[in-house]
């Protein structure tokens, strides 16, 4: 058996659905593409993980001759109801950034380790355009809305991928968008208009986008700031957004498949409810949301926020209550946003909460977001 033909039949036996092998050679379409739009993306070349050099593996890795990608399905059990529409499924399905002691983190590792022992170099912290990658190495096609579709499964996958300094058999590229002729759902669909081309996106619309990158410290000036244009349409998604993978015809036999339950999911579900997200504790934080939100959003503020605009989306009065609360958080971006939710709700209980408190505020930026959201109510 060749050293290609070992490493797909290991890959497949760990539960991958699909592996593909690609050369190491540079994205030259990928880099021009982002070069093209960089003013759009500029928080994300200038991101410490530096994409555009990641799209020319040799010169991180002079050794590189073969990326082997890999695809996996995350979608193989039911999300539970009260979670859709709230968290992505893809954070649901715990499989970006999974630490060693996560199934999917292990079975990571599991790979890498045996790539390791049948003699291969394997590159570290190398960002490559796992989309592209993945393409190169025939086992995705693009949507129109910058997903990739595995055959057989939909879009509803994780990429992964392992470049090596072996020189195996490469598969035939399937770089191709593979959309039904006219259709452009996913464009109407988008909440946010955030697609504004096929295959274009402008990242500062879209929702998953807001839900996440907007932290304080992130490269190219991207504060907490999300506006206010934008929160009104995330209605009540915390993290992620799957508008436009969820009425894609290529996702439809997915979607209306009858899965398992997921035990975990179910046993964490009630934990995600809205008011006990936005006055969390640190404990409960930590025990209670992290072990299912170890991605992207690294600081419970965070969540607290975004539910608070889920909150105000909701627009029912039965959640105020829960909003003065959060009007007392330490934290000024969670009072900001919640004051921008009792905006939102309106009505006289929700105006005499902003007006004491905003004579005892403090916070310039609260104070901002309580005026306005008074002078919204008038
Ligand atoms: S993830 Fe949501 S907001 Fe972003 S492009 Fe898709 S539908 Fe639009
Ligand atoms: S909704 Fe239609 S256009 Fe959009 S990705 Fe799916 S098939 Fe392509």
């Amino acid at each position: 058996m060749s050293l290609t033909d070992d490493i797909k039949e290991f890959a497949l036996d760990l539960g991958y659905s699909k592996v593909g092998i690609t050369t190491a050679d540079s994205f030259n379409e990928y880099i021009e593409k982002l070069e093209s739009r960089q003013s759009m993306y500029d928080f994300y070349v200038e991101d410490p993980r530096q994409p555009l050099l990641g799209a020319e593996p040799k010169k991180l890795m002079p050794s590189a001759k073969s990326i082997i990608c890999f695809v996996w399905d995350y979608a193989q059990k039911s999300f539970p109801e009260s979670l859709v529409g709230k968290i992505g499924r893809i954070y649901q399905g715990r499989c970006y950034n999974a630490p060693p002691h996560r199934v999917n983190g292990a079975r990571f590792q599991l790979m890498q380790d045996f790539l390791k022992r049948s003699g291969c170099e394997v590159g570290k912290g190398i960002n490559i355009p796992e989309r592209w990658a993945a393409a190169r190495a025939g086992v995705t096609t693009f949507g129109k809305n910058n997903f990739v579709y595995a055959e057989g499964i939909g879009s509803f996958v994780l990429l992964g991928s392992f470049i090596v300094d072996e020189e195996l058999e490469y598969d035939k590229p399937t770089l191709e968008v593979k959309c039904p002729e006219g259709c452009t759902a996913c464009m109407k669909a988008c909440p946010t208009q955030a697609i504004y081309e096929p295959n274009k996106l402008n990242p500062r619309r879209c929702i998953a986008f807001n839900a996440w990158w907007t932290q304080d410290g992130k490269p190219a000036g991207l504060t907490s700031h999300i506006p206010h244009e934008i929160r009104e349409k995330m209605g009540t998604r915390v993290h992620g957004c799957d508008v436009c993978q969820e009425v894609c015809p290529r996702n439809q036999a997915q979607l209306k498949a009858n899965l398992p339950p997921d035990n975990f999911l179910i046993t964490l579900a009630q934990d995600f409810s809205l008011p006990k997200m936005l006055n969390m504790t640190d404990e409960f934080y930590a025990t209670r949301i992290q072990p299912l939100m170890y991605n992207y959003i690294k600081e419970r503020k965070y969540f607290q926020r975004n539910a608070a605009i889920a909150l105000g989306n909701l627009g029912d009065p039965a959640f105020i209550p829960d909003l003065e609360i959060a009007m007392h958080d330490p934290e000024e971006l969670v009072r900001g946003y919640a004051a921008w939710a009792l905006g939102k709700i309106g009505g006289r209980p929700a105006k005499q909460i902003l007006e004491s408190s905003n004579s005892r505020e403090t916070s310039e930026s609260v104070k901002e977001e309580i005026n306005m959201a008074l002078s919204n109510m008038r």
